[in-house]
């Protein structure tokens, strides 16, 4: 124990300052609780970070774009007041098809029905309805994600047959209900046959569906996916994306702030070893080089695979418990570039290099529902996609603190990339890194001829580098798949939806809890709630955690 760490001066000990951990710690110390934040890297943040990775061109690192964000979050933490400041883009994504064609879809619905007309004007005078109904089921899951989902409760699909949970279930017709069912088991490629006809049409919103998800369109539960994508909202506006100005390290910067100005006391460089435990509770922690952090509750912000693989010592839970949360799904078949720009991509199908609508909108390289389904089936046979897909956003366009005047940055983020490479492959080999880097410049090359000869520098994380800087088992960017079987009361695992794991005193703050992934701050807020709920009925002695049934 270091002096100034004493046991009894400290209530939670927090693993890790991702978002969700530093979200966690400011509502704990409002509700004057003692917290100190241990994270294992140099800076705060996880996987919303914002770095120098060039002489004058700075980005977030992993996480590059803005729309979970809760606002109560915002709000309640004051993150404005701690300098962050969100922008729009000016148009939400940008879809380059062929040499002529595109698709480009700003915020108004006439603007969308008159770019989806081009392919098909049955799709827009369909689009006013896929709206309506999309935004009544991302309704209620944003009725659900400040709450804790009921520990004995099924999964998803009890959760619609119950509709007792979500004040808008009760409101919903059984057409309704029906559409919800659909949208939670079945593929994005199924429910979106049901509404469009065009397959350009059907990718841009299929697309959704596959981030993050290593699956194709055609598999069932992308539908859900594509959902948990849409129930966010930027500066008041539902659905749509933005950009946190200085990059998604603005976001974190802010909430360290905020957790500071309440007391927390944040400690980086700081890796947690082993969690402390007596009786059957968690003590405290170890950190690497022995020091002994007692507190009286521990809150994991890590995935709660790596929690129970590497953290959590061999007789502290009985083995089958263990084995339920290290045997939780994880890779999400993702990665990840910076890239230096020494101009902006020149579109042959939307021509000039001056800066335009389209290259503030996310920039999606999969023009149909056929390219998604292939680049999976490729992935899972050879590692990675011949012809990946591609999402690339130049927030430099909108953010003047990233790059020298005249000159940009580019997030690309790609998807289906598998988490192991198979035949005895390793994303340990910069060879195969380098060489997935190039496919993914030249495939954006084949649209905009310009790029590869712009690209000044690059940072490259493969699903390795992503578990290796981030902590992010299987490089899973959600801490565990957003799977029908890992969500809601299922989510980390069945019995243990209320952010208390099977350890007294240890809770699970971090994407891993309800409701998963995503820049969103919920699991983090939503946790902070039952630990201060279990504080406030502590009455002294060994501190214990309130499991509810
Ligand atoms: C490449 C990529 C792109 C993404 N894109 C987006 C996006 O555009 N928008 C979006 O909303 N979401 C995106 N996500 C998802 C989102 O970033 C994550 O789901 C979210 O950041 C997770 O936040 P968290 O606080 O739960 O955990 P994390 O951010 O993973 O934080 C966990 C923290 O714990 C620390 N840690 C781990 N082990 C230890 C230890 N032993 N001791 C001490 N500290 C430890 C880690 O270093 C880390 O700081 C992306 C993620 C990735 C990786």
């Amino acid at each position: 124990m270091t002096a100034g760490m004493k046991a009894s001066d400290i209530d939670v000990a927090i693993i890790g300052a991702g978002h969700n951990g530093l979200a966690c710690a400011a509502y704990l110390a409002a509700a004057e609780i003692k917290v100190v934040v241990l994270e294992q890297n140099d800076v705060v943040g996880g996987a919303a970070v914002t770095e120098e990775f060039h002489p004058g061109f700075r980005n977030s690192v992993a996480a590059y774009t803005v729309s979970l964000l809760n606002p109560k979050v915002i709000a309640d933490l004051e993150l404005e007041k701690h300098g962050l400041k969100i922008v729009h883009r000016p148009a939400a994504n940008f879809w380059p098809v062929d040499a002529t064609r595109y698709l480009l879809m700003r915020r108004g619905l006439a603007e969308r029905q008159a770019a989806i007309a081009q392919f098909s004007q049955r799709d827009a005078e369909r689009l006013p309805d896929y709206d309506a109904m999309l935004e009544r089921a991302a309704d209620v899951l944003r009725d659900l994600v400040l709450t804790t989902p009921p520990n004995a409760g099924g999964g998803i699909v009890e959760l619609i047959k119950g509709a007792g949970i979500g004040r808008r279930m009760l409101g919903l017709s059984l057409d309704e209900k029906r559409i919800l069912l659909d949208l939670f088991t079945r593929s994005a490629a199924d429910f979106l046959a049901g509404w469009f006809e065009s397959d350009v049409v059907k990718a841009a919103f299929a697309f959704d569906g596959i981030v993050g998800n290593y699956a194709a369109p055609s598999t069932p539960g992308t539908a859900y996916v594509l959902l948990h994508h849409c129930f966010g909202e930027v500066n008041g506006k539902r659905g749509a994306w933005g950009h946190a100005i200085g990059g998604m390290g603005a976001i974190t910067r802010a909430m360290a702030a905020a957790a500071e100005a309440r007391g927390v006391r944040i400690r980086t460089g700081a890796k947690v070893q082993q969690i402390i435990t007596r009786g059957d509770a968690a003590a405290g922690v170890v950190l690497a080089g022995g020091e002994e952090v007692f507190a009286r509750a521990v809150a994991a912000n890590v995935p709660p695979k790596l929690l129970f693989r590497d953290l959590v010592s061999a007789n502290a839970v009985a083995e089958e418990t263990r084995a339920l949360f290290t045997g939780m799904r994880t890779g999400s078949g993702t990665f990840r570039m910076n890239v230096a720009l020494a101009e902006l991509p020149d579109f042959t199908c939307c021509p000039g290099g001056h800066a335009q609508d389209h290259h503030g909108a996310g920039i999606i390289i999969g023009p149909t529902l056929d390219y998604l389904e292939r680049a999976y089936l490729d992935a899972r046979m050879t590692g990675w996609s011949r012809q990946p897909v591609i999402e690339m956003l130049i927030p430099s366009t909108l953010d003047e603190t990233l790059a020298p005047q005249g000159e940009h940055v580019a997030s690309l983020f790609v998807q289906h990339v598998a988490p192991h490479l198979p035949g005895g492959r390793s994303w340990a080999n910069a060879h195969e890194k380098a060489a997935f880097a190039d496919l993914v410049v030249d495939t954006v090359t084949k649209h905009a001829p310009n790029f590869k000869r712009s690209v000044v520098a690059r940072q490259v994380l493969s699903p390795l580098d992503i578990e290796q800087r981030f902590g992010m088992v299987d490089g899973d960017i959600f801490h565990g798949a957003l799977s029908l079987d890992q969500l809601f009361s299922a989510r980390p695992r069945l019995g243990y939806a209320d952010y208390r794991l099977p350890l007294g005193g240890l809770y699970l703050c971090g994407s891993g809890a309800h409701p998963g992934g995503g820049v969103t701050g919920a699991p983090g807020h939503n946790a902070a709630r039952e630990i201060i709920r279990d504080f406030k009925g502590w009455r002294g002695g060994p501190f214990v955690s309130k499991r509810k049934d």
